[in-house]
């Protein structure tokens, strides 16, 4: 006799593209103040719970070797942070079946954080809040909120408080992934280093404090793809170009194939190209793919909702 097929739940979570990243000065503490317009791309993880007796990682996918599969995987934390609230023990499989690219600036593992919430909630019955849920995200990382928000948001001081922003309309997005990624908290001291470089100083006393473009939030209430495309800016894009050279060769083989926007997406080295509709996107990702200068080429719209159950059995 066969045994009863153990229950599981799976939950779908989008990776993330900054159309404006604004990047205040370093704080005492290290960090920096940001205005971060996130937005949520079809492209994306699925995270699946199953019981287990013990918290165990599993992960597939092209980049699966590059995550980690002990107690630093922000899924593996969530489910402990989501545990201990409910005074329970973390006893779950999550499986990640990785297509977000990793280290990539998509904000990838704050993705499989925040599906994780989701999954075990939903596994557990436990019946969380959204509030409190959001409450637990931020905890993980000030990336994971926006994650189980999806849409577009503004998020402001370390990006973890968010205010979801009205869009008129789909996005067509493009985006060439790298090879090898960029470390985050590398790129923000590349980026301080370079404000201290050109002399204009890179403490909270030298840099404005950082602010939300109203000519871009008005761009993605109205639907605008040209209007989006010429207002995208991205503070932490001439670090990454610094630490990776290479990478401008990539945004202009994105923009000579009719690109109409281009950015280095967060901290890259994934790069992303705004295309003007659907039909554009293909040529843009075709001209990309043709040109050698990225390892693989995405073809990917927005904004979709974040994470969220797809089948419970
Ligand atoms: P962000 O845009 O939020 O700065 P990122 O997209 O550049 O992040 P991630 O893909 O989140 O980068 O990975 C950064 C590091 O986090 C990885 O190198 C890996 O060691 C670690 N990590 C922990 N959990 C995960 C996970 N579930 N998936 C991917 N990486 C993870």
């Amino acid at each position: 006799m066969s045994a009863a097929p153990q229950p599981s739940v799976t939950v779908r979570v989008p990776a993330k593209v900054n159309v404006q990243l604004a990047v205040g000065g370093r704080r005492p503490d290290g960090f920096h103040d940001l205005a971060n317009v996130f937005f949520a791309v079809a492209l994306g993880d699925e995270v699946t719970a199953t019981p287990a007796d013990t918290l165990r990682i599993t992960v597939s996918g092209p980049d699966a070797d590059q995550v980690p599969t002990d107690d630093s995987n922000l899924a593996a934390r969530a489910a402990r942070l989501l545990a201990r609230h409910h005074g329970l023990r973390p006893d779950v499989h999550l499986h990640i079946a990785k297509d977000i690219p990793v280290a990539g600036g998509m904000a990838g593992g704050s993705a499989d954080g925040a599906a994780a919430l989701v999954a075990c909630d939903a596994l557990w019955g436990t019946g969380t809040p959204r509030d409190v849920l959001l409450d637990l995200a931020a905890e993980l990382g000030s990336d994971v909120p926006f994650a189980l928000l999806g849409g577009v948001a503004l998020g402001h001081g370390r990006g973890e408080i968010l205010r979801p922003l009205p869009v008129g309309g789909t996005f067509h997005w493009v985006f060439a992934v790298a090879d090898g990624g960029l470390s985050t908290p590398a790129v923000f001291r590349e980026c301080d280093r370079l404000r201290d470089e050109a002399g204009t100083g890179s403490d909270t006393a030298s840099v404005p404090d950082p602010q939300a473009d109203p000519v871009l939030l008005r761009a993605l209430a109205d639907g605008d793809p040209a209007a989006l495309a010429a207002a995208l800016t991205n503070d932490l894009q001439a670090a990454a170009l610094s630490l990776r050279p290479a990478l401008a060769a990539t945004l202009r083989a994105g923009a000579d194939g009719g690109a109409i926007g281009t950015l280095v997406s967060g901290s890259g080295p994934t790069c992303a190209f705004l295309a003007k509709d659907a039909e554009s996107a293909v040529s843009v990702a075709e001209a990309l793919a043709a040109s050698g200068t990225c390892r693989s080429v995405r073809v990917t719209h927005g904004p979709v909702p974040g994470a969220a159950v797809t089948t419970a059995d």
